[in-house]
């Protein structure tokens, strides 16, 4: 199985995960010109993707979907929260309960984030490796803690620097609104989740949605290598622009 970021943060999210000939992609917040751009660069097109999982309704996640979806007969998979008033036709998904899609078995995890029913997802591929992704999710839950054990790849949100929102230019009300239990994962919560999950099989670490404003990469790594201590694996940030290479994920025996 493999993963890759079409790009991450406010501006527009996209991953894809891939496993033999099963490719899934998760949020669409690019146009239609803009993600065909992306996904050549990571050498696919629209006929490779069996379907699109949503996330959540907030525009950099949704924006792209139904156009993209519609142009190329996609199928499309979100909860019943999130699909109020797509302008597309989905299959609603319930967000306690595990499906597969192809070769790849979805797990969707319930997070708290200002959303009407925001769900987050587990992959396993056909050698049971796991790849997790967390982004948009307010604060950390003995749920998420729990289902975000044991991956080989996680790409988790690192928002924003508390230092840096607290000081930034956003207005106080949105100030309130990121750092709030229902908004987004800052550097020091992130770290806490990786200081508290079983890492032992986490090869790859992607730090995702990283704020333009108020966070910097440099920060947001420095506090998760602090946090995994002598951990060796790959340490990478998804750029808004650039998002990731494709990314392998160790198989399991
Ligand atoms: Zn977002
Ligand atoms: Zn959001």
């Amino acid at each position: 199985m493999r993963v890759a970021s079409l790009g991450s943060g406010s501006r527009g999210n996209g991953t894809l995960i891939e496993e033999g000939n099963t490719c899934l992609l998760v949020d669409l917040g690019f146009s239609v010109k803009e993600t065909l751009i992306r996904l050549a660069r990571l050498s696919k097109t629209p006929a490779d993707i069996d379907a699109i999982l949503v996330t959540h309704e907030h525009a950099d996640h949704l924006n792209g979907v139904a156009g993209f979806a519609k142009k190329y007969d996609i199928p499309v998979r979100m909860t019943a929260g999130t699909a109020w008033g797509a302008d597309c036709a989905v299959t609603r998904i319930n967000c306690h309960q595990s499906f597969p899609i192809g070769n790849i078995d979805v797990q969707p995890v319930p997070v708290p984030h200002d959303a009407r029913e925001p769900s987050q997802f587990i992959f396993t591929g056909q050698h049971r490796e796991r790849v997790g992704l967390l982004t948009d999710i307010g604060h950390i839950t003995p749920h998420v803690q729990q289902q975000y054990s044991r991956c080989d790849v996680l790409l988790l949100e690192c928002n924003y620097d508390s230092q840096m929102l607290e000081n930034g230019p956003y207005p106080q009300r949105l100030k309130q609104r990121v750092a709030g239990i229902q908004g987004h994962l800052s550097n020091d919560q992130a770290a806490q989740l990786l200081g508290s999950v079983e890492s032992a099989r986490l090869a790859h670490l992607v730090l995702s949605h990283i704020s333009e404003k108020n966070n910097l990469p440099s920060l947001a790594t420095a506090t998760a290598q602090d946090a995994l201590g002598h951990w060796q694996g790959d340490l990478m940030v998804s750029d808004q622009q650039l998002g990731t290479e494709w990314i392998e994920c160790p198989r399991n025996a």
